[in-house]
């Protein structure tokens, strides 16, 4: 990357690390191998305000997975999804799906408070 130079490595093995990449990557080396990864896309969303003082671990009633509703820093953290993804690690999107699903599962533990779209952080162009 430096010099802009090409040079030849040699190894007996070679630990692919790249995460949600590595599939990409070793197609570039192996255009026909096989894929490795099942990726899944997770999305957490900040909504404006306190939605309790204390951090929740609860269970979704859709798909029995396990999320949070955290304090953080005068706002909530609320998340994460967990969805079958493949479309490629850079062009990962929040789809309005993903944010009616975590709000709907947090709005029937709070009861009590209206939760919706209009209040995320930072807030959703029109
Ligand atoms: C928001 C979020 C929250 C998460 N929370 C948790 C959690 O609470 N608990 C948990 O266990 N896991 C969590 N994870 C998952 C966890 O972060 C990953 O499983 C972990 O980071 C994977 O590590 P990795 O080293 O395999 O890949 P990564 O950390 O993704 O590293 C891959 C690296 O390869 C590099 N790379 C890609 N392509 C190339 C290339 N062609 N050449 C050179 N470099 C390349 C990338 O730039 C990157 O630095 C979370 C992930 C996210 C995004």
């Amino acid at each position: 990357m430096i010099s802009g130079d090409t040079i030849d490595l040699y190894a007996s093995k070679i630990v692919v690390a790249a995460g949600p990449w590595s599939d990409e990557l070793i197609a570039k080396d192996t255009p026909r191998s096989l894929k490795r990864l099942r990726p899944t896309k997770g999305v957490h969303i900040v909504y404006q305000g306190t939605i309790s003082t204390n951090a929740f671990l609860l269970q979704s009633r859709q798909d029995k997975r396990i999320f949070f509703v955290i304090p953080f820093k005068g706002n909530s953290l609320i998340g994460t999804t967990d969805t079958d993804y493949d479309q490629g690690p850079d062009d990962v999107k929040v789809e309005e799906e993903d944010i009616r699903y975590l709000l709907q599962e947090a709005s029937r533990v709070f009861p009590n408070i209206t939760l919706n779209a209009r209040k995320l952080f930072p807030p959703l162009p029109d």
